[in-house]
């Protein structure tokens, strides 16, 4: 391999670039978990996370992926056969749904063309069919990862009450958690699902699943087998600060730099600035003369950006290029959008200067790529960025 001189850019919409104070926090000794060093890290980290989520209830967290915390979401709250609502927002709807599945619940899956949110009319209407109550839980992603779409929470909230249906609200919310305005009590939220690579800053390997009452109550009575996803004995033992098992204290060595972060920021900061660097990446799209996959610019992602190809032209090529010339990931077409679609991850640790240098590099793969486009993205981005 050639060596790379200056830093990679991760501009893949999750993993993001974990900041150095973060790593500098992680390299410490392992400790004791069951001592009080151990137990004054938990419950700082814990009322962090409930802080970011929008929550007084319990958190719990997981050392597990986000496809973790998708599973435990569901095994805590359901029971074989249940059916399920979800809506097909995109690739990584979709494979929540098959989650759903492989756990023996039914979904039903409400169609969706990937470049548009949750259809709250369409929730309230199919919930409202069933008088009977046989669906159990509403499923949505809060911000889809594959298109760039962010959906309205509240409309559903809404809709679900509209329709006067006693399902449960799951909201996956692993890349807009620290990005994009999230309020899981205020909205109405059930289980919220996060994870720790994507705007919290940490490397990949914990996620979370933020608990309500009524969703402790369905946990009760819940028939879907559980053991290590159990809520009852982790949101116990963090009463007195320990885990029921070894939880990775290094990783939460590193959230909790993370979550002093974003409270120095401040997290409404942390929201608008997020808000700012999308609008600033849409300047440049729009520039270029391409075209987002987003149809509706009331549901734009301030987390990541996707960007449809024009019609013969390879994402998957010019991604590599981009790669191989300027040491920067960008996120690939995934599911139906591949080769279709490129995605520019702005979330977590970055700035306006993060955001010139990559849309730099984008500017000059679809040069170098010769993918038809007008020149003068990164001029319109930067006239947004010194602007606003
Ligand atoms: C990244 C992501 C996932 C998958 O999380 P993993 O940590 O890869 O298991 C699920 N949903 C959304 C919206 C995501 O962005």
């Amino acid at each position: 391999m050639t060596f790379r001189s200056g830093r990679h850019f991760l501009q893949v919409p999750g993993p993001s670039n974990v900041p150095d104070r973060v790593l500098r926090a992680m390299a410490a000794p392992t400790i004791d978990h069951r001592g009080p060093e151990f137990r004054e890290l938990a419950r700082e980290v814990l009322d962090g996370l409930a802080g970011v989520v929008g929550t007084t209830q319990p958190v719990v967290v997981y050392p597990a992926s986000g496809t973790g915390a998708w599973e435990a979401a569901l095994a805590n709250t359901l029971s074989p056969g249940d059916r399920v609502l979800m809506a097909e927002t995109g690739h990584f709807a979709t494979v929540w749904k098959q989650v759903a599945l492989q756990l023996g619940l039914e979904p039903i899956f409400l169609p969706g063309d990937w470049r548009r949110g949750v259809d709250a009319a369409a929730v309230e209407t199919r919930l409202a069919e069933d008088g009977a109550g046989t669906i159990k839980a509403v499923c949505i992603v809060h911000n889809e990862t594959s298109t760039g779409v962010t959906s309205d929470v509240p409309a559903v909230r809404s809709a679900m009450d509209a329709a006067g249906h006693p399902a449960l609200l799951l909201v996956d919310t692993i890349s807009s958690l620290a990005s994009i305005d999230y309020r899981h009590d205020e909205w109405g939220v059930d289980v919220t699902i996060g994870a720790s690579q994507k705007g919290l800053m940490l490397p990949p390997g914990l996620s979370l699943n933020a608990v309500s009452a009524k969703a402790l109550a369905a946990h009760e009575a819940a028939r879907l087998p559980r053991n290590y996803w159990s809520w009852t004995p982790i949101i116990a033992a963090n009463r007195s600060g320990v885990f029921p098992y070894t939880p990775p204290t290094n990783l939460l060595f590193g959230l909790r730099e993370a979550l002093r972060m974003v409270a120095a920021e401040g997290l409404p900061q942390v929201i608008s600035r997020h808000a700012r660097h999308a609008e600033a990446t849409r300047a440049a799209v729009r520039a270029w003369g391409l075209e987002l996959l987003c149809a509706n610019p009331a549901e734009y992602s301030a987390s990541v950006t996707a960007v449809l190809m024009p019609d013969g032209h390879d994402a998957g090529h010019l991604l590599d290029l981009v790669l191989d010339r300027f040491d920067m990931a960008l996120g690939i077409g995934l599911g139906r959008l591949a080769g279709k679609a490129f995605r520019i991850g702005h979330l977590g640790h970055f700035n306006d200067l993060s955001l010139v240098g990559t849309l730099g590099g984008v500017e000059m793969g679809l040069e170098l790529a010769n993918v038809p486009h007008k020149s003068g993205g990164v001029q319109a981005a930067m006239a947004h960025l010194a602007g606003a």
